[in-house]
């Protein structure tokens, strides 16, 4: 059997249903963090979808039959009663996609839109390993493409990031700010993936392409059963505050108190990732529409930034922990403010996000305190 082929199930009970007679979205990476919470929203939407991802940054499980699939999938399938079809595929594996593609471009159910999340994403792990990140994130999205061009699957929506601003020269950064000068190899790609897609629309007038930019998707789905599960130490902010506030480590480092910023540390944009999640539904709704072309960019915050400090006040009131931290020197390359202008999405999309600070505090410590080491609990 071929690769692709031998993996294509739904996991979970035979009572699960097929979401509907919607359009049919092909999900790149979406056993992971935010790619898990857009599928839920989709699936609301009555949306068909169909998830390729490779496990290097989500943990599968084996069902009674013997199939292996995304844990996160499993619990999404139970939390909305639907089915998401799984295949375990490496988009860096040309092959591989192909065969998915050319599964449902042979049958029925043919491929209308592409939600592309797989990435790697460390930060850190991308200034030591460069070759790792520009392989998996550039040729894997270009490889993409490319079978997406060969099946006739002309819509795209990337997950961009707002590290393709680098240090902002004004805030609130909007979508005409510029790009690229990106301070470690991963916004790098990121950056470089953007301008692919820039020069592939344009050479395409038919495809359609939007580039979500987004801010520090934080939180998890209100229920507590999904919900970010870094391997290892985790590099962002709220998953190590969550970790501290249940005691798995000692206390949190916060780097940089000089910072021009109301406290002296530094701030960002964060945003609720069911609030991300509804973003996606609101692009793919207009990229949907027969009469979208051509390429589109959007911030996805909230428009306010938050410090560190603010931010572990807010977590310390929802939990009603300590969360012990100690003040430390700033790191090389980290920016004292940024927050997005969300007004484009706003208009454009009819888009805007909903979610409070304690509602992302509140997720996060209930996905936290009902799974302390993650799908592995
Ligand atoms: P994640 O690591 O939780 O999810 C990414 C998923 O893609 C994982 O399940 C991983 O197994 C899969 N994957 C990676 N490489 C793959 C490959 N070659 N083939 C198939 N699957 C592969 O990350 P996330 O936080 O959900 O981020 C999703 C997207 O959003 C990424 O593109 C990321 O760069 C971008 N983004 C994330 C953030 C954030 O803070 N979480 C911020 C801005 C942008």
């Amino acid at each position: 059997m071929r690769h692709g082929e031998d993996r294509r199930i739904g996991g979970g009970s035979e009572e699960i249903k097929m979401a509907g007679t919607g359009k049919t979205i092909l999900v790149t990476g979406g056993a992971g963090y935010v790619g898990s919470h857009t599928v839920i929203e989709l699936l609301k939407e009555e949306y068909n979808v169909i998830v390729v991802d490779n496990f290097v940054n989500s943990i599968k499980v084996q069902s009674g039959k013997g199939n292996i699939y995304p844990e996160s999938l499993s619990r999404v399938q139970q939390l909305t009663g639907k089915k998401v079809v799984f295949h375990e595929v490496d988009i860096c594996n040309k092959h591989a996609l192909r065969t998915v593609f050319s599964f449902y471009h042979s049958g029925e159910q043919k491929i209308d839109c592409v939600i592309h999340f797989a990435a790697l994403k460390a930060v850190g792990e991308s200034c030591a390993l460069p070759l790792k990140y520009y392989g998996n994130n550039v040729t894997g999205s270009a490889n993409l493409m490319e079978v997406m061009m060969e099946f006739g699957v002309k819509r795209l929506v990337f997950s961009s990031s707002a590290t393709v601003y680098g240090q902002p020269q004004y805030l609130p950064v909007d979508e005409n700010h510029p790009t690229g000068n990106c301070t470690n190899p991963y916004g790098k790609t990121k950056f470089f993936m953007e301008e692919i897609m820039k020069d592939v629309v344009a050479a395409n007038p038919d495809w359609g392409c939007q580039l979500l930019r987004y801010f520090n998707p934080v939180g998890a789905h209100p229920s507590g059963c999904i919900g970010e599960d870094p391997q290892g130490i985790p590099n962002n902010l709220m998953p190590y505050i969550a970790q501290v506030a249940v005691g798995r480590r000692e206390k949190l480092m916060v780097y940089g108190s000089d910072y021009d910023t109301e406290d002296g540390t530094g701030c960002r944009d964060y945003i609720h990732v069911m609030d991300l999640a509804m973003g996606h539904v609101a692009a793919i709704r207009q990229i949907l529409d027969p009469t979208y072309s051509g390429l589109k960019i959007y911030n996805l915050g909230t428009g306010r930034g938050q410090t560190v400090l603010q931010m572990v006040k807010a977590f310390s009131e929802v939990s009603g922990r300590e969360i012990p931290y100690e003040l430390v020197d700033r790191r090389p390359g980290d920016v004292a403010s940024c927050y997005a202008s969300c007004e484009l999405a706003a208009k454009e999309l009819g888009w805007r996000s909903k979610l409070s600070l304690e509602d992302m505090c509140s997720s996060e410590y209930k996905w936290q305190l009902s799974n302390p080491t993650g799908y592995r609990s």
